[in-house]
């Protein structure tokens, strides 16, 4: 064999790096499991961090649970049960996740405790499930007493991946990140009850009413709620989304980032300088300079028109149509703000 420095990586490497890209840092471990829960149909959602999120992320649900051969099989590498094929994926995903690789990374480079029961009883024993995953190896399997739904626990986070746990910022950049993971997701479903605790004081917890606007109560106070118009295009045929819907503050209720412009595609969470700018552009000039207005706003659209896969971590989208899509959210938000007589325009209505 000639001589040459280049070697395969053994295994164990191979899926430290790879769940680096995963496993940024306690929020991607919220996310990921937030998502999980949402896909399992819950009714609520209760995320609980320590430190940031640094020390521990635990995340609640009431959902439908897994049974032991379920939850074995979960954490195993590219075990999904969202789709089958790739023919899956083309026909546009109706899940949050579907790469089936969350659990098992996330438990490579963490100590990651699972505890879940499944909702309907045909699907086993009446006691649940307890499975301890650390660093890539399932540690033990045993049976649990408690209700439906899945508890996931995850200390011990980067114990060894010490690079990566040396970039780790200060408890409070960590939770802000933590933050804002948790904030989308309550605004994305507001039918969901999704509370926040941080070092065991509740940050915020939604009812789970089903409406945007108690949902934007809960989360973001009385002002600005009170500060917020709806969006409302249910049926628009001139373009490619079927329907605009949301929220959208007065010009002069902003915050000086774009952190509080949420955008959604057919419920998921995604960020779009396009859409951005088409709802800053609705403003007509009266926001004051570098200041972002709070919306949370849903675009309903055929999953044809949108890819979603272009981010591994699923946050960009493209637009077949982007001039269409433009257009319309501008003509939606800006027909919201001239309802509410909040635009100066050129030709006053009325
Ligand atoms: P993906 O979400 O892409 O399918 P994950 O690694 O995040 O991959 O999860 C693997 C599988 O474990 C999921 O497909 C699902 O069947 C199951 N699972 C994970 N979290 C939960 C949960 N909170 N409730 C019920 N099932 C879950
Ligand atoms: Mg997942």
């Amino acid at each position: 064999m000639p001589d040459t420095d280049i070697r395969k990586l053994d295994q164990a490497t191979v899926e430290r790096i790879a769940a680096g890209e995963v496993v940024e840092r306690p929020a991607s471990v919220v996310k990921e499991l937030v998502e999980n829960s949402l896909d399992a149909d819950a009714t609520r959602v209760d995320v609980a961090v320590e430190n940031g999120g640094v020390d521990g992320v635990t995340v609640a649900d009431d959902g439908a649970g897994m049974t032991e051969a379920d939850v074995r099989a979960a954490v195993r590498e590219h075990t999904t049960s969202k789709i089958r094929d790739i023919d899956d994926l083309e026909g546009g995903v109706g899940t949050l996740g579907f790469r089936g690789e969350a659990l098992h990374t996330i438990g490579a480079v963490s100590r990651t405790t699972i505890r879940t029961k499944p909702r309907d009883p045909d699907d086993g024993p009446a006691e649940g499930t307890e499975l301890v995953y650390q660093g890539g190896e399932v540690q033990s399997v045993e049976p649990v007493g408690r209700p439906a739904g899945t508890t996931i626990e995850v200390a011990e986070l980067f114990f060894n991946t010490p690079a990566r746990k040396k970039y780790l910022k200060t408890r409070a950049t960590e939770f802000s990140h933590v933050n804002r993971v948790v904030t989308r997701y309550a605004l994305a479903n507001p039918d969901v009850a999704v509370s926040l605790t941080h070092d065991g004081r509740e940050v915020f917890a939604t009812t789970g009413q089903g409406d945007l606007p108690s949902a934007v109560l809960s989360v973001y106070g009385k002002e600005v709620a009170r500060a917020m118009e709806s969006v409302e295009a249910p049926d628009l045929d001139d373009g490619p989304l079927d329907a605009v819907g949301g929220l959208v503050s007065h010009p002069e209720t902003t915050r000086s980032t774009r952190e509080y412009v949420s955008t959604f595609v057919n419920g998921r969470y995604v960020t779009s300088k396009l859409v951005r700018d088409a709802v800053l552009s609705a403003y007509g000039g009266q926001l004051a300079g570098d200041r972002y207005p709070f919306v949370v706003l849903d675009l309903s659209v055929d999953p044809g028109q949108v890819d979603v896969n272009v981010h591994p971590r699923k946050m960009e989208v493209r637009f077949s149509d982007e001039a269409g899509v433009r257009r319309q959210v501008h003509a939606a938000v800006e027909d919201a703000l001239l309802d509410a007589g909040l635009l100066r325009s050129s030709a006053p209505r009325g």
